[in-house]
């Protein structure tokens, strides 16, 4: 059977280049990079290496600016954290947005029993925050916003760059988590004028378990790991070399091939969604159709369970998702989509389609082969009207 994986938005598979890069710090130049010896030097190397991959990529003037962590999840809660606590003389009140990442919602909720504020701004009925929203949220005693750049499960771009010259206006620092926006998106640090911004490596052909926070020159957070003199005394512990090396290479082929990428993803999107749009009655499409990830197409379709089309899809070869990955063991509706508005019955039957470089059009067409009868017979078995 056919095995078509259209899940990218939940991890990617390592890029060769990437893996071989990785394999030479695991068993040729495996020192640790605090040793004075050879090895040590070496693994040094690869990390200011690596450090001006991801500098490049997100276009950081310096390479200094960036501290590696163990993910997008870490570069988060870093951030947000690092800033509430090295500030907290100054306020207690963080802007974010009801559709982020848990990443960021459950790290404010954390500050909250603290004694943080956190003020939540909506989103419309695609998923977009509104600038102006966020102007009106900020208060005196504002320390940090923090926006997403892309959303993980709808694919709807913010107008970051706006945002973030808001929160310049008002002198509070100014966070983005892009970990779905880079490799797809231009992300450029100067550009959008954004202090913070979280990477993670396994989203973009890179290992899991590491990542980057890029820390804008003169912009002061507490480190929250505390332990040697790692990452500029950011992120104390033992350098994960390897990875970094690899998340390094990662970011060098995104910066190859992202036209590339973006035009492909684009043209697989529109095939998926043009072609399911007209062979599925009752089919919706989620977030905004303009301002949307190259690389997601995420759909409710009316009559039917989410997780049952999963089960029907993958029984197909093919590997999709509903909601997020983080939340598909729970049985709550998305909040993303209930932050839109949407009906619970409709979020409960969102499916996410994300592609990646190595999708052809003969999966698409294979996808809308198959959809439609999975659809027409989970209808014929649902209590449901649609
Ligand atoms: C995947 C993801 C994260 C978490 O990154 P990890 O490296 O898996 O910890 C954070 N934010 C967004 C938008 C994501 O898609």
């Amino acid at each position: 059977m056919r095995r078509i994986y259209l899940d990218h938005s939940a991890t990617t598979p390592v890029h060769p280049r990437v893996a071989s890069v990785v394999n030479r710090y695991m068993l040729a130049d495996y020192g640790n990079a605090s040793s004075v010896h050879s090895f040590g030097e070496a693994a040094r190397k690869a990390l200011i290496r690596a450090r001006e991959q991801v500098a490049g990529l997100i276009g950081a003037e310096d390479r200094e600016e960036i501290i590696f962590t163990s993910g997008g999840t870490e570069s988060d809660n870093l951030a947000i954290k690092g800033a509430a606590w090295y500030n907290r003389k100054k306020g207690k009140h963080i802007v974010t947005s009801a559709g982020e990442h848990h990443a960021v919602l459950h790290a404010c909720k954390a500050l909250k029993r603290h004694g943080f504020r956190i003020t939540e701004v909506g989103v419309d009925s695609e998923g977009r925050v509104d600038p102006d929203e966020v102007a009106d949220a900020i208060e005196d005693d504002t320390i940090l916003v923090t926006i997403m750049m892309a959303n993980n499960e709808v694919g709807t771009v913010q107008p970051v760059a706006e945002i973030a010259e808001i929160a310049r206006r008002h002198e509070v620092l100014f966070h983005t988590d892009a970990v779905q926006a880079v490799g797809q998106l231009d992300v450029n640090v100067s550009e959008l004028g954004v202090d913070m911004l979280s990477i993670s490596g396994h989203k973009i052909y890179g290992p899991k378990g590491v990542g980057a926070l890029y820390l804008r020159k003169g912009t002061r957070i507490r480190s929250q790991q505390h332990g040697g003199h790692h990452e500029r005394n950011m992120r104390a512990g033992t350098e994960n070399v390897a990875g970094i090396a690899g998340l390094g290479e990662a970011c060098a082929l995104a910066e190859e091939e992202l036209k590339f990428r973006r035009s492909h993803m684009i043209r697989l999107r529109d095939r998926l969604l043009d072609g399911l749009q007209e062979s599925i009655e009752g089919l919706h499409i989620n977030g905004s159709r303009d301002e949307r990830l190259p690389n997601n197409a995420n759909v409710s379709i009316a009559g039917v369970e989410g997780e049952a089309m999963l089960l029907g899809l993958n029984a197909e070869g093919i590997a999709a998702s509903s909601g997020s990955a983080c939340t598909s063991e729970t049985l709550e509706a998305s909040h993303v989509l209930s932050a839109m508005g949407m009906k619970p019955e409709l979020a409960h039957a969102s499916v996410r389609l994300t592609f990646g470089r190595e999708n052809t059009e003969e999966d698409v067409d294979y996808v809308l082969q198959v959809f439609p009868g999975i659809v027409s017979r989970l209808r014929s078995m649902s209590p449901l009207d649609y």
